[in-house]
């Protein structure tokens, strides 16, 4: 598959090794979208794989769009129209610095 340089790693993101801060490190995945390189971090093998899913497409889907704007949500609801649902499955505890402001 070609995905135009994307990269996906699994294990430390680049903030937990004490890099410079590209995304949300804490929440166990990061994106640069200079190098389109993706990070998730291991732990997060044990969420659901629809849960993954949602991550994942939510992450190459700020290698086009960095905020949590009216056009990322455009983007997420064309690629994955029911990641609403997916996202609220993931967050068992809700997390402050995610989707609090956007999400409808
Ligand atoms: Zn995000």
């Amino acid at each position: 598959m070609t995905t135009g340089g994307v990269a996906l790693r699994l294990g430390p993101t680049p903030e937990a090794r004490g890099d410079r801060a590209t995304g949300a490190g804490a929440a166990g995945r990061s994106c640069n979208r200079e190098t389109g390189h993706l990070w998730f971090n291991v732990e997060l093998a044990k969420k659901h794989p629809d849960s993954l899913e949602y991550l994942v497409v939510h992450e190459m889907t700020h290698l086009l769009e960095r905020n949590h704007g009216e056009r990322f949500t455009t983007l997420m609801d064309r690629q994955l129209p029911d990641w609403r649902s997916r996202r609220d499955n993931l967050n068992d505890a809700p997390r402050a610095d995610e989707w609090r402001t956007s999400a409808s």
